[in-house]
């Protein structure tokens, strides 16, 4: 089965990264948000896109105005879905928005299709049911931003068939991404599994006062090579989903730690508005971040 026609379904942050990767590589990209206002703030992300890929990547003009020509965008899931050979959800992550998602999609998409979900957190198996076909279901997990982290992570369900899982990484290779397999379904994937801890660990050791942030990233960068420390990398993720995942696990496992560690994340980066990069403070300052001056490992 080749795959031609993808629809995004969630045009946000993610899904909008992930149409512009696709349309970039050659396909025809029908962008789908349940809000028009999703739409008009992905048409935007593309705007962007294009003047970055132009400025900062050697891309010729020709190549993102045909790209840009490549994709569409609808409000309509019937319309958005009805020749998709294949889906790349990125709707909010909660499951029942995922759940009635997916029910709809069901209703409209045809046969050949197969579904894929960007869902960092959820396991595709407590949605698969909904998709009426679990075997045509599967995770096509990104990173943020898709293009430099291009790592895709491709993950089965018990029900799925192997030969989804083939094109899928297949489709993964064409649109620039490095497929990783995942055999098994796996709360984590690969990336979040080695990532989430590390994070932890770094926030433990800053809130708890035994050492202070700079110092943790430099011992990090300096003793493995890495360009960026874990508090480089919670800017780059946002405060946010940094809050978010202390408290749903700290919840989850009565992590009393865990949960004070969220509620400082938010009284001292949230209230003030420090959502890390994506408004120039979070540990550190943008555009040009102390971890990035030459001096800082000296
Ligand atoms: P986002 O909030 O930026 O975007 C979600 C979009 O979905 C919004 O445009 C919203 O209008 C739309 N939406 C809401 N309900 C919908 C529905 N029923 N049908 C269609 N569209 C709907 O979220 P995001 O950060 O792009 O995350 C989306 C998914 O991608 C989540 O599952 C998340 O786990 C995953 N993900 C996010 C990142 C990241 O760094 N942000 C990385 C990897 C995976």
């Amino acid at each position: 089965m080749e795959i031609k026609n993808v629809t995004i379904a969630g045009a946000g942050v993610l899904g909008s990264q992930i149409a512009w990767q696709t349309a970039m590589h050659g396909y025809k990209v029908t962008v789908y948000d349940i809000f028009e206002e999703g739409i008009e703030k992905s048409k935007e992300f593309h705007k962007k896109f294009a003047e970055l890929f132009v400025a900062t990547r050697g891309i010729k003009q020709e190549e993102v105005d045909a790209a840009k020509a490549r994709l569409t965008y609808t409000t309509n899931l019937e319309e958005a879905v009805k020749d998709a050979d294949l889906i790349s959800e990125s709707v909010p992550e909660n499951l029942e928005i995922k759940k009635s998602f997916y029910k709809d999609l069901a209703k409209y998409a045809p046969e050949k299709t197969i579904f894929t979900t960007n869902s960092s957190t959820l396991l595709p198996s407590s949605y698969s049911e909904e998709t009426g076909r679990p075997e045509k279901f599967l995770a096509l997990h990104f990173a943020n931003p898709v293009w430099d982290a291009n790592i895709a992570e491709v993950m089965k369900h018990s029900k799925t068939d192997s030969k989804y899982f083939e094109i899928v990484k297949k489709f993964a290779k064409n649109i620039g991404m490095i497929p990783i397999p995942i055999n098994k379904e796996h709360s984590g994937y690969v990336l979040n599994s080695l990532l989430v801890p590390l994070l932890s660990a770094a926030q433990n050791l800053f809130f708890t006062g035994i050492s202070d942030y700079e110092s943790i990233d430099k011992t990090w960068m300096i003793s493995t090579g890495a360009k960026i420390g874990p508090f480089g990398i919670i800017d780059m993720i946002g405060m946010q989903t940094v809050y978010n995942i202390a408290l749903m696990n700290g919840k989850k496992t009565n992590n009393k730690l865990m949960i004070e560690r969220a509620e400082k994340i938010k009284s001292e980066f949230i209230d003030k508005g420090k959502m890390g990069i994506s408004t120039g403070e979070g540990f550190y300052k943008y555009p040009n971040p102390r971890f990035q001056a030459e001096d800082f490992l000296k």
